[in-house]
């Protein structure tokens, strides 16, 4: 039983041998970095304590209660409606002055090169997480950098390609994101209650390897995560024009002249949209929609049911006598 108290199925698969494509010489996407114990216990204490989550529940622009999870920020404001920042209007108040020294000193110790002027603080509870995105690149800088409290999370990386990097960002643990982790590869939050990690000691920040032996389940605790960006000037002239928004040309939609435009079209903005957020998307929807339960349930008994584009199939089990 769920924890909304509703019946759960759970379905067990398996095959006797699986393809196995050896990974073992994964590396970190370039440009990532994680500094494990960058914070004291102490210093991680006083500053998730310096979040007021509920002086500005009526203030709409500042807390946005985000569908799966709470953010806040400073310094600019960030829109999600177009993933960019109003570079004419800074907050006031600038960034709080609890992190004036932390910054510092992580200047002086080299773990960052610029001095941050946004700072976004998201809190995710298990089961929440975040769309796999790439900063817009015409919104920040390139050095994004996040600090990770309260809990443990593997943030999974993404290269175009397909290669898939699980990264562990351990509890009070830095992620520094440059170059081509920055600008090329998407990272993001699978939605789930547990985590996949190393079960070896030892290990903690960085790649979890496919070395099944040594792999375990970790329960995830509450995360705050705080994001500290700088707010570009200029438009980005990165060398990655294909996922570049100042790069890329603003051409007015037009209609496809030919099937082979209309194809490309649609790999474009239909196939490769739902290829990025499928995973996210079936992670997601799991809740049976009432109408088309109805639906099944009122076919008789020894009917045929196509469900085109079934999903994660979870209209399945609905009915028992169909096929
Ligand atoms: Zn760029």
């Amino acid at each position: 039983v769920g924890d909304l108290g509703q019946k759960i199925i759970l379905y067990l698969n398996f095959v006797e041998k699986a393809q196995w494509k050896e990974l073992g010489l994964q590396a970190l996407p370039p440009g990532l970095m994680v500094v494990e114990e960058i914070i004291s216990s102490e210093d991680e204490k006083m500053l998730l304590e310096s979040v007021n989550w509920a002086e500005d529940i009526d203030d709409q622009n500042v807390q946005k209660s985000l569908k799966h999870r709470r953010v806040k920020h400073f310094g600019y404001e960030f829109h999600y409606e177009n993933n960019n920042v109003d570079k004419d209007k800074p907050l006031p108040g600038g960034l709080p002055d609890i992190w004036d020294s932390i910054l510092e000193k992580w200047l002086k110790e080299g773990f960052i090169k610029h001095k941050p002027d946004q700072l976004t603080v998201n809190q995710y509870e298990p089961g929440h997480g975040i769309p796999a995105h790439i900063d817009t690149h015409s919104a920040f800088e390139d050095e994004i950098v996040s600090l990770s409290l309260g809990s443990e999370i593997v943030m999974d990386f993404k290269h175009p390609d397909g290669v898939t990097v699980p990264v562990m960002l351990p509890r009070r643990s830095l992620l520094v994101m440059t170059g081509e982790s920055r600008y090329l590869w998407t990272h993001g939050i699978t939605p789930r209650k547990f985590d996949t990690v190393q079960a070896s000691k030892g290990h903690k920040g960085g790649i979890i390897t496919s070395d099944v032996g040594d792999l375990t389940l970790s329960k995830r605790g509450i995360r705050t995560s705080f994001t500290f960006r700088k707010v570009r000037q200029t438009p980005c002239n990165c060398s990655y024009p294909l996922v570049c928004d100042s790069q890329t040309k603003q051409t007015s939609p037009s209609l496809p002249g030919s099937a082979r435009e209309a194809s490309q079209l649609e790999r474009e903005h239909v196939h490769r949209v739902y290829e990025e957020i499928a995973g996210h998307f079936s992670s997601t929807r799991h809740t049976p929609w009432p109408r088309v339960v109805d639906f099944l349930k009122a076919l008789p008994s020894g009917s045929l049911v196509a469900d085109v584009g079934c999903g994660n199939g979870k209209y399945l089990g609905i009915n028992q006598d169909l096929y």
